[in-house]
């Protein structure tokens, strides 16, 4: 059996607008297994960002259980530019999970950040780069190099690929399969694109208005 990452298990979430309060997610409910990746796709407003939300504990008006078996997920999101420093290098936008972690020295960071731009196929002089010296395909390997320098095996990504053209897109896809493959990361994909989701998605959990509708083989 392979390991488990995730338990969503019977999930009401809720907003409050005023003074009502408004169920957003109804009875959500599936479990992510170590290395797989699983879409979730819905339309606009069917709760797909609510849900990533109460699997990062950033929504505490809920009901049910979200449990974390392995360290907590790390996002990529839709814009890669928005996600990273402009004042900062790639460089050091890489190696700020590690300062703020500590016990790591100056030499230690460095050689760490540069073997995770290898690891997502971007040249090691990209380190004294800034972000907008990158195009939008490099900028989300650097999103998902940041995400995994937390050592982290549970990317949660949302809309990742959605702001780029479809070549590019083509490149994340065949990057976020080579680390599912080879390092057994596991993601849970949002996406409202099913080409893309058949894709890459060995299951997918459809969300309507907040209802799980169906998991499917993609
Ligand atoms: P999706 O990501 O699938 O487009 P969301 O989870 O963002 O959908 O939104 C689901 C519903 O919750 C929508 O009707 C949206 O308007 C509402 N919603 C989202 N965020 C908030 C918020 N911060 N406060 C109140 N309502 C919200
Ligand atoms: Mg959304």
């Amino acid at each position: 059996m392979p390991e488990k990452i995730l338990e969503v298990k019977h999930v009401n979430a809720y907003y409050r607008e005023g003074k009502t309060r408004r169920q957003i997610l109804d009875d959500v409910s599936f479990t992510l297994y170590e290395g797989e990746i699983v879409g979730l796709v819905g339309e606009s407003g069917s709760g797909k960002s609510t849900l990533c939300k109460c699997v990062l504990g950033l929504l505490k008006d809920y009901e049910g259980e979200v449990v974390h078996y392995t360290k907590r997920p790390q996002m990529v999101f839709q814009d890669p530019f928005s996600a990273l420093n402009p004042r900062k290098t790639i460089g050091w936008i890489l190696e700020e999970p590690l300062r703020v972690k500590g016990g790591s020295s100056r030499q230690e960071r460095r050689k760490k950040a540069e073997e995770m731009l290898q690891r997502v196929h971007l040249p090691e002089d990209f380190y004294g780069r800034y972000p907008r010296e990158l195009s939008g395909g490099q900028r989300q390997r650097v999103s998902i190099a940041l995400a995994l320098i937390t050592g982290t095996k549970f990317i949660l990504a949302d809309e990742p690929l959605s702001a780029l053209d479809v070549t590019v897109q083509a490149q994340i896809i065949a990057l976020l399969k080579e680390l599912q493959e080879k390092e057994k990361i596991c993601y849970l994909f949002v996406s409202h694109d099913l080409d893309v989701v058949s894709m890459l998605c060995g299951r997918v959990l459809f969300l309507q208005d907040g209802k799980v509708c169906s998991l499917d083989e993609a």
